[in-house]
């Protein structure tokens, strides 16, 4: 039997379910880490899945900061697969990762890509905090599975129109440099926080991550060498370069 064969049967058992149905394959086992809370799972279930996703990361490409230059840069790409100090996931204010079984937002490939330990030690970090995280503030975790070191987790606004969306927003990119900085961290790639799900316009959006992002390195920053902004889709990539160019002269 696999890694993969045994993760599956294993996580089959623990949600009580035999929804096989929910995918095929890496699928079946994305969609069940989605599902499973990580209460009392074995060690050898972590030993295995850090096995099956391990070899899953061999076989792609990774980008590396060392490809971008100091100061601020855009990158068109999977955020699960660049290799930094530091990548920012876009969350909710539960904190526990997207439970939608293969769900296409940020949240889900992270904790996907990273393994339930993330799950698992935010759990303990919440369950510590006792309520749910404000938006614009910054928890750490470890990348485990993944290429970053770290795992930053801040909670952008859904997108109303207020004014406070602005200033909620512009305090998860400045929560999340000082927290880089004080960890003497280098490299940091956000995610476009908010503008998916959360709808946030991207143009403003953007515009208030770089003009932040630039500030800080103005005005603040001890360590951070490089910032960058993970652009999904081409539309996105287009719009930060064209607000980079302005606001950065
Ligand atoms: P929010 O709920 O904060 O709006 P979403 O995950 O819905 O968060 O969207 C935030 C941004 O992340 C969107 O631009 C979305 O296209 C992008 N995104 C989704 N998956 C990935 C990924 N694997 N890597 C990088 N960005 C991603």
């Amino acid at each position: 039997m696999t890694d993969l064969e045994w993760c599956i049967d294993y996580l089959l058992k623990v949600n009580n379910t035999n929804r096989r149905s929910i995918g095929l394959g890496f699928d079946i086992f994305r969609g069940l880490l989605n599902i499973t809370m990580p209460i009392n799972l074995s060690d050898e279930f972590y030993e295995r899945q850090d096995r099956v996703l391990q070899d899953l990361l061999k076989g792609k490409n990774i980008t590396s900061d060392s490809e971008f230059n100091n100061g601020l840069s855009v990158y068109n790409g999977d955020i699960t697969l660049i290799k930094v100090d530091a990548i920012v996931n876009a969350c909710n204010s539960q904190m526990l990762g997207c439970f939608v079984p293969n769900h296409r937002c940020v949240d889900n490939a992270i904790h996907s890509f990273a393994g339930l330990e993330v799950r698992r030690d935010m759990m303990d970090l919440m369950n510590k905090q006792g309520h749910p995280e404000p938006n614009g503030m910054c928890k750490v975790t470890k990348g485990y599975n993944l290429p970053a070191k770290y795992i930053f987790h801040t909670v952008g606004p859904i997108y109303s129109g207020d004014k406070q969306d602005e200033i909620d927003l512009r305090n998860c990119y400045l929560s999340c440099l000082r927290e880089a900085d004080k960890m003497n961290l280098k490299s940091i790639c956000f995610s476009s926080i908010s503008t998916g799900v959360f709808g946030y316009p991207i143009i403003d959006a953007s515009k208030i991550a770089i003009e932040t992002s630039y500030n800080y390195l103005k005005t603040e920053n001890k360590n951070i060498e490089k910032i960058i902004f993970d652009c999904f889709s081409e539309r996105d990539y287009s719009v930060y370069n064209r607000q980079i160019k302005e606001i950065v002269r």
